[in-house]
């Protein structure tokens, strides 16, 4: 079969397509097939999420497949398309933004969508190319994988593509296409579209879509008068609650936490300059382009109270009375905390065999995670090796390599042993059990995606592999590869990682 041929035919992949976010009409997105990326060539997939998508593994690696998820064939049965979207951008009013380099190409019998990003220009690119750079995907990639294996809600990502064509970004770079995947790519930003411009129409059509799909029990809601879009906006404020704290629990730091970034499933989603933290430092911004510091690690609770807001100004036609859409919003400041306080319980080994905490010790707990937080800030003491070491030191009484990773010996001594006096009353073997479930041994540290990265540039793809074998299961010892587990090398802190990608 010749080149011509195989381009023009499109491939059946034995996966029945719908697409329901089509259905909305033309007033939410442009028809539209990805551009052909020249000479593409296979970067690393994820075997696990083919399974889960009821892909036939004898494609990965497929010629034909690589041709349809780098854009160059149509795929049966798909309606490919690119939505609109508008958004508020480091606290700004942006207006219309859209999908500028990412075509949904539909959603398979299970509901999952399928989005190729950095497929090419959309009506929606404005000042951009509508490419992705290899750099930014095989990060996107592997972190969409990692965040999955660390159990924290994110899109997912099927595979990356590359090709040798030059892109322009701060230096040329080559091009590169991540095919993601998520029950829906909608964001905070496509409400605010709507509602900015009065099509309260439209804005309905949306809130309906999302809570027939996702949120059907709002609908029966007896909850804000029977509101159904205070119910909707109260249950986007507990998921989006619920993954930020345990973006914190797990020390990861999205980096443009923009309302367009923002997903109504409270998913993981966009990633760019996002970091896992190496040194435990609260204000650390990981996005070179925010100067303002405005997505520090530990300003995100927040920043994700205030999109909840603009989200709840968007609904606020559907919801009519301000009081319901503030009191919807309440939820955020009670489930935050909560979740944040009970995930950085079970860090500690503090829940019981249920995974409920023992309610009587809750302000003796706070004071002990209050005070860990404060000397590892103190000291800039690794936040991933921290937690791991003290998971293993709790099975017996081998402290030092714990104590080792402070200046501050004293004040960790005496940490050390208000935990252990916690600890008197559970059993150790139920403790370092719930630690190593809850305290990966391995995440995507910059350094180690930056060595991937470099490494796949010469078309050597093997450390992204090992590094998707590795995240899949952080909290699995793997031994053979302490080297992905150990302290960044100091030229760590030189990687520069903006928006532009
Ligand atoms: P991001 O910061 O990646 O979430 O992107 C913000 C907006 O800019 C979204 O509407 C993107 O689709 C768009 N965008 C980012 N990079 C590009 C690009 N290279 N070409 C076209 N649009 C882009
Ligand atoms: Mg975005």
């Amino acid at each position: 079969m010749t080149m011509a041929t195989q381009n023009s035919s499109t491939l059946d992949v034995g996966l029945i397509w719908r697409n329901s976010f089509a259905q909305l009409g033309r007033t939410f997105y442009t028809p539209l097939a990805p551009q052909p990326l020249p000479a593409p060539y296979w970067v690393s997939s994820s075997r696990a999420l083919a399974r889960e998508l009821g892909l036939d593994q004898s494609w990965l690696a497929s010629p034909e497949l690589l041709e349809v998820v780098s854009g160059n064939r149509p795929l049966a049965g798909t309606q490919p398309l690119a939505s609109v979207y508008s958004g508020h951008q480091f606290g700004q009013w942006a207006g219309q933004l859209g999908d500028g380099r990412a075509i949904l190409l539909g959603e398979t019998a299970d509901g999952m969508e399928v989005q190729l990003k950095g497929s090419g220009l959309t009506p929606y690119s404005r000042m951009g190319d509508g490419r992705a750079v290899l750099r930014s995907s095989i990060r996107e990639f592997l972190c969409s994988e990692a965040m999955q294996g660390l159990g924290i809600p994110t899109s997912r990502a099927l595979c990356v593509t590359g090709s040798d064509a030059p892109i322009r970004r701060e230096t040329i770079e080559t091009a590169a296409v991540v095919t993601r995947v998520a029950p829906s790519f909608v964001r905070f930003g496509h409400f605010e579209h709507f509602s900015h411009r009065g099509q309260h129409v439209q804005l309905k059509a949306l809130a309906d879509y999302v809570i027939g799909r996702f949120y059907p029990a709002c609908r029966s809601s007896d909850k804000f008068a029977g509101n159904a879009y205070a119910a909707l906006l109260e249950a986007v404020s507990e998921r989006t609650a619920n993954m930020v704290a345990q973006w914190q629990a797990v020390g990861f730091c999205h980096g443009v936490m923009n309302t367009d970034n923002m997903s109504i499933l409270g998913l993981t989603i966009d990633y760019g300059p996002f970091q896992f933290l190496d040194a435990y430092d609260p204000g650390h911004v990981c996005n070179h382009s925010d100067d303002q510091g405005r997505y520090a690690f530990n300003k995100q609770p927040n920043i994700a109270y205030w999109n909840l807001f603009c989200l709840g100004q968007a609904l606020l036609p559907l919801i009519e009375e301000q009081e319901l859409a503030l009191a919807a919003l309440e939820s955020y400041k009670t489930v935050f905390p909560a979740a944040l306080e009970k995930l950085m319980c079970a860090k500690l080994g503090l829940l019981d065999a249920d995974g409920d905490k023992a309610t009587d010790q809750s302000a003796g707990d706070r004071t002990l995670i209050e005070d860990i937080l404060k000397l590892l800030a103190q000291d800039r003491v690794d936040y991933t090796i921290f937690w791991r070491r003290l998971s293993h030191s709790s099975a017996g009484t081998d402290v030092e390599p714990v104590r080792d990773l402070f200046v501050d010996r004293a004040a960790a001594d005496a940490w050390l042993l208000h935990y252990s006096e916690r600890l008197a009353h559970i059993p150790r073997g139920l403790v370092t059990d719930l630690m190593l479930r809850t305290n990966p041994k391995f995440v995507l540290r910059n350094h180690l995606g930056e060595l991937a990265i470099q490494a796949a540039k010469l078309k050597d793809f093997s450390q992204v592999n090992t590094l998707l074998m590795l995240l899949e299961s952080p909290f699995e010892e793997h031994p053979g590869f302490e080297e992905y587990a150990s302290f960044p090398p100091d030229w760590a802190q030189s990687i520069s990682i903006s928006c532009s990608s």
